[in-house]
Parts: structure tokens; sequence; C-alpha cells
């Protein structure tokens, strides 16, 4: 059987057209854009066009408000570090949803080591964030909050509107982690209200190794990592010119196709939703309404993620079962702890992200694959 991937949360191929307008900045335009000759002054010119289409992708104030990163994992190191060690006088707090990416959390907790204070906001059974334990954990010394634009485990669309409003009022930075968002919905950081979005390419079809932090006009932050002060000083380093220029490309297909292809993979989405819950004690995770177009995913009781996985890929059909940048570990993903299942329900999960080459006609194979994994992992499961 065609492989039909469904792990777009993980990971998009690059788009093709893409490929063909970044290829040249491989081995003909490869110049370092902090160079003063013509090859480098071609490359900035390159550089600074990805800016301006990554800045219109989410209508920031101007191309400046973007820094370059090497991936959605470095910007969110730099927006959390960043702001809280240049706001000491603001004090030693800080608040995240507890859906957080670990990109997010374990700075945060890093942090703590350093003396500062670090509270998990719940969220309910669907993921959405609890908004009364939002404003009684703000308080006047919380530097920064992030919370997610949405989850990439389950889905679920936070109303971030709301929240920057509660944010705001303590005087808090909002930091916001757009990854599974990006290229999905729409986002507007100047009417969302957010002070830092971090960004990454490989999520909608631009290369591996390039990210991107929004960081609004005004907003304190300091380097944490110094060197040649590339990217107003905030990301030193040469900038990975080929990923960069295709991440701008990406940025600039994604705002011109993005809501036609939102509406084409909903429209799987509820069809392959409808037809998995057909199994025997399966259960939707997640939000069923505010959920990302592309995102499916279920868990199954009596049955383990892992071996969810390998026996979809089996069918050649790659998905993941939920932590899907730490699932080395064992450990049930702390994403579905946190929406209240217990250990056992939470180890039974399957992620379905949806992308460019997916269609209606998967949807059939998708399910029959999904029926025979489950009926074959209870006949040998223990429980
Ligand atoms: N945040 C979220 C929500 C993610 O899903 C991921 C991984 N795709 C990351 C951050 C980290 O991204 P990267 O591995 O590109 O640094």
């Amino acid at each position: 059987m065609e492989r039909i991937y469904l792990d777009h949360a993980s990971s998009t191929p690059v788009d093709p057209r893409v490929f063909e307008y970044a290829k040249r900045f491989l081995m003909k335009d490869f110049g370092n854009p902090s160079s003063l000759h013509s090859s480098g002054l071609e490359a900035r010119r390159a550089l600074e066009e990805a800016r301006e289409r990554v800045a219109e992708l989410i209508n920031a104030e101007n191309e400046k408000c973007i820094i370059f990163t090497a991936g959605a994992t470095e910007a969110n190191n730099i927006a959390i570090k960043g702001t809280a060690l240049r706001n000491p006088a603001k004090g030693k707090k800080l608040a995240a949803s507890a859906i957080e990416h670990m990109s997010v959390l374990n700075p945060m907790k890093e942090l703590q080591k350093n003396g500062y204070e670090l509270s998990r906001i719940p969220v309910d059974s669907t993921g959405i964030l609890d908004i009364e334990s939002l404003r009684n954990i703000l308080t006047e010394d919380t530097v920064l909050t992030s919370v997610m634009y949405a989850n990439n485990e389950i889905g679920t669309i936070e109303p971030i509107k709301e929240i920057s409003d509660i944010v705001h009022e303590n005087g808090s930075y909002l930091h916001v982690d757009a990854t599974a968002a990006l290229g999905r919905i729409a986002i507007d950081v100047q009417n969302d209200g957010i002070d830092l979005l971090s960004l990454s390419s490989n999520d909608m079809y631009g290369p591996q190794g390039a990210g991107a932090l929004y960081v609004k006009p005004g907003v304190k932050i300091q380097s944490i990592l110094p060197g040649g002060g590339q990217e107003r000083g905030l990301r030193s380093g040469t900038e990975n010119l080929f990923a960069i220029a295709g991440m701008g490309e990406a940025a600039r297909i994604a705002k011109r196709e993005m809501t036609a292809e939102s509406q084409r993979l909903s429209l799987i989405r509820d069809e392959l939703i409808e037809e998995i819950l057909k199994i025997d004690e399966s259960y939707l995770t997640g939000h069923p309404v505010s959920r990302l177009p592309n995102h499916a995913s279920f868990r199954f009781s009596r049955i383990e993620g892992e071996s969810i996985l390998l026996s979809m890929d089996m069918y050649n059909i790659p998905v993941s079962t939920g932590s899907a940048c730490s699932s080395k570990t064992l450990e049930p993903s702390h994403v579905l702890l946190a929406i209240g299942l217990k250990h056992e329900e939470a180890h039974g999960s399957m992620v379905l992200t949806l992308g460019h080459s997916n269609s209606l006609e998967d949807v059939p194979l998708i399910v029959e694959a999904a029926k025979n994994t489950v009926e074959r992992l209870r006949m040998l499961s223990p429980l």
C-alpha cells in the first residue's frame, strides 16, 4: 500500500514550490547575509524578503518584529529566558498552560532552578485553558505567561484574545507557541494581543532547521545567545539561508492558500473522526469544535500507543501517539494527563494530523487499518 502520511504535526514535507524557490541558496546564492560583497548583499536581500513574508502571514506591525531562529524550540527558549532575564524588576513569576510543549515547559523549569516560580494553568477535559485559574494565578509579579495557540497532541485551539486581555491586566507579557497552528488557521498578532509568538518552518511545508520569534515593538528582551550580533543581537550565528528563504516562501503560499486548504482538510478530518469513533471504546481527545482543521486525535481503551504506532506503520501509515517530540520516553503524555485522563487511558492514544498529500479517498484505508490494529492489539492485550 502506498504511504499515507498522517504525522504533519511532527514535520511536513517541503512543498515542491518552496524547494524550487529556495534551492539556489544551497549551491549558487549561498553568501553570508552579513558579508558586504555582492553575494552577501544578495543573501541579505533574500533574508529580508523572507522576513517580510513571515511578518505578513501573522500581521506583524513590521518585518523588524521577526527574529529568525533554528526552529520553534529555539524561539521558545529565547522568548522565555530572554524576557525573564531582561525584566528582573517586574518579578520572578512565570505561568504556563499545563499542556505546553516541552520546549516551553523545560526552559521555564530551568529558570525555576534560578529562583523563578512556575505556575501551571490547568485546562478542562477538552484542553481549553481554565480562565478562572488564569485570573487567580496571575499577579503583579508575573513576568511572562505562555499559552499555545493550538495544541499539537489534541488539536484544541485556545481563546487567545480572551487570554491576552487577562494577561495584560496584570502587565505580564503573553508568549504564544503557534507551531501547530501556523499555516492552518489565521493568526493576527495585533488583533490577538500577542507579545511574543514562536513559529516553525517545518510545520508549514518549509525546510527543517528554521523558525522565527515575533517580538512586539517595545517588548523588553535580552539575548541568551551572544555572538556576532545577527538578528538584532537576539540570535547570533550565521542564518540558515536556504531554510529561512524556504520558510518565507512557505509563508507566502500559506497566506494565499490556507483558507481553502483548511476547508478541504476539515472535511477529511470530520469523516475520519466519524468513522474511527465507530470502533468500540474509542474516544475523541481534545475539543470537538475548537480544533485544528487538520487534526484528529483519539484514545482507545485497553491498548497502548506505541503498539498502535508500530502497527499503523506496518500499513504504511505513519501516525503519532502523542508527545511526538519526546516519544522515546514511555511516560504517558503530560497533555493527556492534564485533560484528566488516567495513566492507563493516556497510554492508548493515536494522533492523526493531515496535510497536502491526504484526500478523502484515504479515509476508508486509514479506518480499516485502525480497526484491524485495535482489534488485534486488544486480542493480545493482558488488560
Ligand atoms: N512547539 C510545538 C507545539 C511543537 O509541536 C513542536 C514540534 N513540532 C515544537 C514546539 C518544537 O519544534 P522544533 O522541533 O521545530 O524546535
